[in-house]
């Protein structure tokens, strides 16, 4: 029989938090932060159930954990205890827990319409891949036309260390960041950037840790995730263009980085598993230490959207404009490969560190997860007020969407990741 709670809105059509999903974040309760879990249309409060005696029974390592500020304690605890509170909450919100459990929970609800979410973890470390090999090759092909996918893409999952203390949550302001823009034929200017762009993509968050100098086998690299969540790598195109050359990414990303404040159990997204990636037969396997002991369910079967919201669009009170609808399933290399990859020169993982995907893209016209890849149309992207698009403008608000769905299931969504360009300072 399918799960339902006794708490109505968690079983509402498309409310994205139902019984199944219990998305964990950090809500500011006070002058605290307090972790809670995302039920329909309420934030259940963890750290008021710890001390209220509500999870009395459950080992007192994840009572501490539900206690903290952050999720970075309860993500270290690793998988079986991730369960074990799971099973405490879906018992406690569930249609047949008795009245006095739903009397005493209820106490513990915070409506999320006002709540205001904070980072859900503290965040030692980011790493940004590149694992969607249709967004690299539309992106190789704007910086190098003849050579869009360099000889190493099929064997490296590539990847390059991001800046963690510019991350954000959704919802805030995203300041148009100055840098140094070379015209064709003049030197280079200091500048706000002119090509302000998004990335949609999506991140997990690691749980236990690995020794510095132990690699983490495949066929254990997703014990070591704890969730997922949205990411929006906001990127200055002109400047990236300058700088990349000759050790990647710097300053055209490091301004700011956009997380969604839910976290998403990998156990949620269990029935939506798929077989990974069907790599054409002229492309080479993967080196062995890559290749996935459950080839069948190495993927994850995610829809994701991107919407823009201009100025002029909010004023006028039209609806947000879908510019691409992407999933993750389409990615080249799977989450556990890049857990893998990260580790396998003995680098150390930490409970609390943010690994994304890159921009996730997908075949078709339509999917595509940045503006970037949409300038090879000929067309600049038009919103429905007749405004044109080349790049982001000030007012512009960007937001993510993921879901997982499949008939006679309720949506598994992710919340929002948000933020709106300011001009610069
Ligand atoms: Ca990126």
């Amino acid at each position: 029989m399918e799960l339902k709670s006794w708490l109505a809105s968690a079983d509402a059509p498309h409310s994205g938090f139902p019984l199944q999903n219990l998305p964990y974040g950090v809500f500011a309760s006070g002058s605290e932060d307090h972790i809670g879990v995302a039920i329909g249309d309420q934030i259940l409060d963890l750290r008021a159930c710890a001390r209220s005696g509500i999870f009395d029974g459950l080992p007192q390592a994840i009572v501490r954990a539900c206690e903290a500020p952050v999720l970075n304690p309860l993500m270290a605890l690793g998988t079986t205890s991730w369960s074990t509170l799971r099973r405490r909450l879906t018992s406690l919100l569930d249609a047949q827990a008795g009245r006095e459990i739903q009397r005493r929970v209820e106490t513990h609800l915070v409506s999320m319409s006002g709540a205001v979410m904070r980072l859900p973890a503290a965040i030692g470390d980011y790493t940004d891949f590149y694992a969607s090999i249709d967004h690299a090759t539309r992106v190789g092909e704007q910086f190098r036309p003849t050579n869009p996918l360099l000889p190493n893409y099929k064997y490296v999952p590539i990847g390059y260390h991001g800046r963690a203390s510019s991350i954000v949550v959704s919802g805030g302001t995203i300041r148009r960041p100055h840098g140094q823009i070379k015209p064709p034929e003049d030197p280079p200017v200091f500048a706000p950037t002119q090509s302000l762009d998004y990335e949609l993509e999506v991140g997990l968050f690691v749980g236990p840790g690995n020794p510095l100098g132990q690699p983490i086998p495949i066929a254990a690299a997703e014990d070591h995730i704890f969730g997922l969540c949205l990411v929006n790598d906001w990127s200055a195109r002109d400047i990236q263009s300058w700088e990349y050359q000759p050790l990647g990414p710097f300053l055209g990303k490091s301004f700011s980085t956009t997380l969604s404040p839910w976290v998403v159990p990998l156990e949620a997204l269990a029935p939506y598993r798929v077989p990974e990636f069907a790599r054409p037969a002229v492309d080479p396997a993967p080196l062995p230490y890559l290749q996935s002991p459950a080839p069948d369910r190495a993927a994850i079967d995610l829809t994701l959207e991107v919407y823009l919201e201009s100025n002029r669009m909010r004023q006028a009170h039209v609806a947000p404009h879908l510019l691409g609808r992407s999933n993750l399933r389409h990615l080249y290399w799977s989450l556990a490969q890049m857990v893998t990859h990260h580790s396998s020169n003995g680098c150390n993982l930490r409970p609390g560190d943010l690994l994304a995907t890159g921009t996730v893209s997908c075949p078709d016209p339509g999917s595509e997860g940045c503006l970037l890849e949409l300038r090879r149309n000929p067309e600049p992207v038009r919103l429905p007020t007749g405004e044109q698009r080349r790049f982001l403008e000030d007012g512009d608000r960007v937001t993510l969407r993921a879901y997982c769905q499949q008939a006679g299931s309720p949506r598994i969504g992710f919340g929002e990741c948000s933020g709106t360009i300011a001009g610069p300072a």
